[in-house]
């Protein structure tokens, strides 16, 4: 006992003690890095402590043309895992990045390595030959599934199974973490389908198509688009051409993505009696969608007001 009493001993004891009980916990963080934030939000979920997560892309970003930002490199060089939407949305950004970062890990081949698409519900898939024709930026199939909330579970069941491989000690702690979200999400999407049950068939157009997997969560009508094609900005004869549809078919709503510009929806508005919503497609597009679930929170409650006020 005296011995440690002795601040000569005892001092340099505890800071080694100090050392080792702090550096292991710390250091065995796995560092999950995701294109989207929708990714980031279920991997932090399902990983809890044992993880870091981070996206590249901001939710209030367009999730087609993201900035390959350099500071990006490192974080992949060091990261255990990579979260990817794949049907070539990150085609513009993440190859350079991933060339740059060397981290055999987080590549296409690498354990570290998940591809969200698989197993998913993915709509729009082009049944004959794949072309880039025109611009367009959903060619093997619309990449913005995670707005489905079942694909959201399978997502989330994906990301346990590759936290699980990585991390075999912490196998348990996700298979709980994943079951607390997926009861979470059951409840969650029950209480979406009641508040949209009295809109059941309503027609939308939509800015981009973001919003087909969620149209058909929800059963939404999608009947048309600003954009002539994915990724191609609208054009005066293809607002005339939505303006008249959206008028023959009594269209009450437009929803845009947070990211677009408002000029080109407020004027078919203008000219059609429609409203125009702003929806945060991704976790982070607006302060309220904090993670997976609030995110449908936010968008089914701003659909659902929105066409009320319309009946
Ligand atoms: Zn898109």
């Amino acid at each position: 006992m005296h011995l440690l009493r002795n601040p000569r001993v005892f001092l340099p004891l505890l800071l080694i003690s100090c050392l080792f009980l702090a550096s292991p916990a710390e250091a065995k963080k796995l560092k999950v890095m995701t294109t989207l934030a929708d990714f980031a939000s279920l991997a932090q979920t399902i990983g809890g402590d044992h993880v870091e997560a981070e996206s590249i892309a901001k939710g209030y970003q367009d999730p087609h043309f993201v900035e390959a930002k350099p500071s990006f490199i490192l974080k992949l060089h060091d990261a255990d895992m990579l979260v990817v939407a794949g049907l070539e949305l990150e085609i513009g950004y993440l190859p350079p990045l991933l060339d740059q970062a060397r981290n055999e890990k987080i590549r296409p081949t690498g354990a570290g390595y998940l591809d969200a698409s698989v197993g998913c519900d993915i709509l729009d898939r082009p049944t004959g030959q794949v072309t880039r024709a025109m611009g367009d930026v959903h060619p093997y199939g619309n990449p913005h599934f995670w707005l489905d909330p079942n694909n959201g579970r399978v997502i989330a069941r994906a990301i346990a199974a590759k936290l699980a491989a990585l991390d075999p000690a912490g196998a348990a702690d996700y298979a709980k973490n994943l079951a607390g979200f997926e009861a979470k999400l059951t409840a969650a999407e029950a209480r979406w389908t009641a508040r949209l049950a009295p809109f059941k068939n309503a027609k939308i157009v939509t800015y981009h198509s973001s919003w087909p997997n969620f149209a058909k969560a929800f059963s939404l009508d999608v009947v048309g688009y600003l954009e002539p094609k994915p990724g191609i900005p609208p054009t005066p004869q293809h607002k005339l051409e939505i303006i008249n549809l959206m008028n023959a078919q009594k269209v009450p709503l437009i929803l845009m993505e947070v990211y677009f510009d408002r000029k080109d929806p407020d004027f078919v508005a203008g000219k059609t009696g429609a409203e125009v919503v702003m929806m945060p497609p991704s976790v982070g597009g607006e302060p309220a969608a904090k993670d997976y679930i609030s995110l449908f929170d936010v968008d089914v409650e701003k659909i659902a007001s929105a066409l009320a006020k319309k009946k």
